[in-house]
């Protein structure tokens, strides 16, 4: 759905316009990425792939490897076949089993994308007194700008500890009857400390209902569908526009008394058995998640070119989906090889 935002000036809107005629995204363009210079290509990816917010998932896909999130966008079908693997399946499977163990699912028709969004909000809704009054609740939505950029995750577990700390889990599967090795486990955490990052702002008010409609481009005056409507008065709730669910939910959240995530920590399940392999407790340092973020930022922003492993992660390679047609691991990666090869057999 194009939409206009609400914000941009028929200048700026008349500019970008311009400029994605000259750069249309096709299939060809991480092609197109190499052979334009850097100044032609240091337009913000985030118009060129028509992505109006990211995702939590994306943000951790991309420090495991940028250029591997690019081929994710551009070259969709090969990670539709990886998502088709038993072992992927039977991930969401146990997620989906967790989920269903404190909640039945409820079939809603919808009719636009703020009916789609309405939805998530109301589960927020519905969830937020049940945290308050101690209930675990799983799949909680967050959401908000953070360094300019609207990022939305789900947070797979919040529940408060017997210390009465609230606590944030992550659960997450392996293939492996194993903890993970150091560079997974950075993505993992950074995945939290994001999580972490859009929670505590949403409960200290930072979240505004200009930044729903402006970032995401949806309509406050678009009237629910009847569907939607009839979910939400299950819930008690009598609204009928998309702005009505967003000014309730706001409302809930500033007169709610939760408090920041105390405790980050992520479960690792062994795929084949479903048992437990061990639990991990994950710092917090916010000038650490920051730094990172901007840095992943700086590529959705147009502040510079996609870039993939560094040599000493080359090993990141060899299971990557895209391994075959990478021209990173072709050209950069190669480079970088030749000289140590040439000092190895010197010595
Ligand atoms: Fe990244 Fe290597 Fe995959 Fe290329 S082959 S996308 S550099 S992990």
């Amino acid at each position: 759905v194009d939409r206009p935002s609400v914000s941009s000036s028929s200048l700026v809107q008349k500019q970008n316009e311009e400029t994605l005629k000259q750069e249309a995204p096709t299939n060809e363009a991480l092609g197109g990425l190499k052979r334009k210079s850097l100044h032609e290509n240091s337009f913000n990816p985030m118009r060129r792939f028509g992505k109006k917010h990211l995702s939590v998932t994306l943000l951790c896909d991309q420090s495991w490897c940028e250029m591997k999130t690019v081929y994710s966008i551009i070259k969709p079908h090969i990670k539709r076949k990886h998502m088709q693997r038993s072992e992927v399946q039977m991930g969401m499977q146990i997620h989906l089993a967790r989920e269903l163990q404190i909640k039945d699912i409820v079939p809603v028709s919808t009719s636009s994308l703020e009916d789609i969004e309405a939805i998530k909000l109301l589960n927020m809704f519905n969830m937020i007194p049940l945290l308050e009054t101690g209930e675990l609740v799983r799949e909680f939505p967050v959401f908000g700008v953070q360094e300019g950029v609207f990022i939305m995750g789900v947070i797979d577990e919040l529940m408060y500890s017997q210390k009465g700390e609230l606590v944030l889990n992550e659960l997450k599967t392996r293939k492996q009857n194993s903890m993970p090795h150091s560079a997974q486990d950075k993505t993992n955490c950074f995945q939290v400390a994001l999580y972490k990052l859009l929670f505590d702002s949403m409960v200290h008010g930072e979240v505004k209902k200009d930044h729903i409609f402006r970032h995401l481009r949806l309509y406050p005056d678009q009237v629910l569908g009847e569907g939607v409507q009839a979910h939400a008065k299950s819930h008690g709730l009598q609204v009928s526009t998309f702005e009505e669910v967003v000014d309730a939910l706001l409302m809930v959240v500033s007169c709610s008394d939760l408090p920041c995530i105390d405790l980050l920590q992520i479960e690792y399940h062994h795929q084949g058995s479903s048992e437990l392999i061990g639990t991990r407790v994950v710092p917090f340092d916010e000038a650490q998640v920051r730094t990172d973020l901007q840095s992943h930022l700086a590529y959705w922003t147009g502040k510079r070119e996609p870039k993939g492993v560094d040599i000493e992660e080359a090993w990141k390679c060899q299971s990557c989906l895209y391994e075959d047609i990478c021209e990173w691991r072709k050209t950069r990666l190669s480079m970088s090889e030749q000289p140590a090869a040439h000092s190895s057999s010197c010595t």
